[in-house]
């Protein structure tokens, strides 16, 4: 087999890295070893007929007006904003924090001045915010830190929130007014007709094959390319010769509630301390989709397993830069992607890195 660039990896940056360089005019083979395109953005209807993200719930949001006027040549949208509540002592709260949070757990009635004065009281400020306990103690105090964010923290990562990089507590701001949106960027949106039309759509193109079901590493030395673009584990191209770089896993347990119109209130329940499941998501919140039952996932995150999330520690970024500094070697191979860049991208941040490695291959390819 004979083409310009190979693609492992049928997922949002391999996508949008083979629609780039077919545009440009280059033959392009893309290559998952699933059995479908999206990587993790997947979709797809269940056996009674309700739109599912098979691998947890993803929700587009963005301040990129680039990013969304790219991925709009391939959808159409649906307006939608994210609301999360957690399950707190028994009784739901919003979440991120915000001045409804604090009036309802503690009963006041606190107006926005009086919510940031209540919080400078609580809050446990930190000169150098290395940990996301550092953060989290130095934004709300130890007890909405045990109520909100300890317990979730362990459940996901497996880890005290004293062991894991600012970064990941700080994906959830505080807040001293009512907005209980999950997000607040400018653009928060869902493709229209779901993630996997807007992925076929993407790849429909006469210069880009498909070929699904298909392990790179089994095939790596029979592929004639000029340039490889990875979007698999970093540590699983170089045969682990670092060691292995942890990722997170999660087992997905969907379920399908004939007759029942709404499970719950909002897109997403959270957990933080009771069951064994970090949250509850319900599908028709983010779809629109009108249907009369209801589908489902609780999230039970694991060590083993199909790998979906990196761990953001200093000693695993170590680890990465090892390997990243071989992967800067290579020149007729690009790495990009949440798993090749050991980044805890989200999705715009993901077809943002797409397009700059593709505009960079463009520029460099001979
Ligand atoms: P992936 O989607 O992982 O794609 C990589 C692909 O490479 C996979 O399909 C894999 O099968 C394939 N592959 C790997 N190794 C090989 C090999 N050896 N041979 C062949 N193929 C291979 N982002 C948001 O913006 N909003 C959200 O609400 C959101 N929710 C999320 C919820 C969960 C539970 C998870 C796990 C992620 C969420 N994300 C969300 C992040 C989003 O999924 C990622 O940013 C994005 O999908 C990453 O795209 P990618 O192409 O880098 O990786
Ligand atoms: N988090 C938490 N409690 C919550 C929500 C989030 O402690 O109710 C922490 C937790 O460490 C989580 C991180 O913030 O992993 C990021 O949350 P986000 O909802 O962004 O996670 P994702 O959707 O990426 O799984």
């Amino acid at each position: 087999m004979q083409f310009d660039i190979l693609i492992v990896g049928a997922g949002l940056a391999g996508s949008v890295c083979a629609r780039e360089l077919a545009d440009a005019g280059h033959t392009v083979l893309v290559i998952d070893k699933r059995s479908h395109v999206g990587g993790n953005a997947y979709d797809r209807y269940d056996d009674h007929g309700v739109l599912i993200h098979p691998y947890g719930p993803h929700i587009f949001h963005t301040n990129a007006k680039r990013v969304l006027e790219w991925l709009s040549r391939f959808t159409t949208w649906r307006f939608y904003e994210h609301r999360v509540l957690a399950s707190v002592d028994g009784r739901l709260f919003p979440i991120p924090i915000n001045r409804t949070t604090l009036n309802k757990l503690y009963r006041l009635d606190l107006d926005e001045s009086g919510a940031a004065a209540w919080l400078e009281r609580v809050r446990q400020p930190r000169d150098h915010i290395r940990t996301s306990e550092d953060l989290v103690l130095s934004s709300v105090g130890s007890e909405l830190c045990e109520k909100f964010f300890r317990g979730y923290t362990r459940k996901q990562w497996g880890l005290d929130l004293s062991d894991l990089s600012a970064g990941v507590a700080a994906r959830i701001p505080t807040r001293t007014n009512d907005d209980d949106r999950y997000f607040t960027d400018t653009y928060q949106l869902m493709p229209a007709e779901g993630y996997s039309a807007m992925f076929r759509c993407m790849l429909d193109h006469p210069n880009i094959t498909t070929h699904l079901e298909t392990d790179y590493f089994t095939l790596r030395s029979t592929i004639q390319a000029r340039h490889t673009i990875y979007t698999g584990p970093i540590d699983a191209f170089f045969n682990y010769r670092f060691g292995r770089l942890p990722y997170r896993s999660i087992l997905f347990e969907h379920r399908h509630f004939p007759d029942v119109p709404a499970y719950q209130s909002v897109g997403t329940i959270n957990y933080p301390n009771e069951e064994d499941y970090t949250r509850v998501t319900e599908f028709k919140h983010l779809t629109g989709q009108s249907h009369t039952g209801t589908s489902i996932v609780r999230e039970y995150p694991q060590s083993n397993g199909e790998p979906y999330y990196p761990i953001p520690r200093p000693q695993h970024e170590e680890i990465f830069q090892q390997y990243n500094a071989l992967a800067d070697q290579l020149l007729n191979v690009t790495f990009v992607g949440r798993l090749a860049q050991y980044r805890y991208y989200n999705m715009d941040q993901i077809v943002a890195a797409a397009l700059k490695k593709s505009e960079y291959i463009l520029t460099h390819l001979k």
